[in-house]
């Protein structure tokens, strides 16, 4: 699995399979073609997309012209390329794996995350913007209560998934989420040996799923500690699961 850099702090997942390769959110199709260009002998077959964000599918016409790969996407979401339209409950079968489509709306309306188990190896998860190591996506087109269920139905994914983002945000994520859980010292563990791998150019990617419950606080809003930081931080109760999770990420948007 290689976590393909591109613009300031996307990567664009690439999976290999024999001679197949397969390719998520290809924001970039000139890095995707260059890799690609490394191999010889690769052939790029599938494009997965998560949501119709410009730096998740600008490169899909080049790359389908170059390639012919066929493209599968979250059907209530329009795309530069005709897709195949997924949705929750659907399969796309790729080499040895079967994806599965989960829907996550929130960051967007159409928003989907791919979800596959490799026999002997810990499963894969591509969540797009929905899910970030220490933090989660913006709310563009849906609702706090929306993002939640979609988080609520990442978490009960099997802990040793690796969840492979799609932004490189982690370290401001953590600097966000120890102001919440001052306290928290897998967090401050986890932040230190993400620091130690950006300071050697490596990805802090993908994160397990175990570990993000422990740490991220958007999966973790229920929990006394972070709602006593909320509390403190808008200085009134927090009301609902929903509300609470929504002033969580209206005081990240305002955090320095
Ligand atoms: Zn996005
Ligand atoms: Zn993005």
């Amino acid at each position: 699995m290689t976590p393909l850099p591109a613009f300031a702090d996307n990567y664009i997942w690439l999976l290999q399979h024999q001679q197949q390769v397969l390719a998520v959110d290809p924001g970039d199709g000139q890095a995707v073609l260059q890799w690609l260009a490394r191999e010889p002998g690769l052939q790029l077959d599938t494009i997965l997309v998560t949501h119709h964000h410009a730096d998740h599918t600008g490169g899909l016409s080049e790359l389908v012209q170059a390639t012919g790969a066929r493209v599968f996407g979250p059907a209530l979401e329009k795309l530069p390329v005709a897709h195949v339209p997924v949705a929750e409950g659907d399969t796309v079968a790729w080499g040895p794996l079967q994806w599965q489509v989960l829907d996550v709306p929130g960051h967007t309306a159409g928003h989907v995350a791919w979800w596959a188990h490799p026999e002997g190896e810990a499963p894969i998860l591509f969540c797009g913007d929905t899910l970030f190591s220490g933090g989660c996506g913006r709310l563009f087109e849906g609702t706090a209560q929306q993002m939640l269920a979609s988080l609520d139905r990442l978490s009960q994914l099997p802990a040793q998934t690796r969840v492979c983002c799609a932004h490189e945000y982690t370290l401001s994520n953590l600097r966000f989420a120890r102001a919440v859980e001052p306290d928290n010292l897998q967090l401050a563990a986890h932040e230190q040996l993400c620091k130690r791998r950006r300071e050697q150019g490596l990805p802090t990617l993908p994160t397990p799923l175990g570990n993000e419950l422990d740490i991220n606080p958007f999966l973790r809003s229920r929990s006394p500690a972070v709602r006593l930081a909320i509390e403190r931080h808008t200085g009134a109760p927090t009301g609902d699961d929903a509300g609470a999770f929504a002033q969580l990420r209206g005081w990240k948007n305002g955090f320095q």
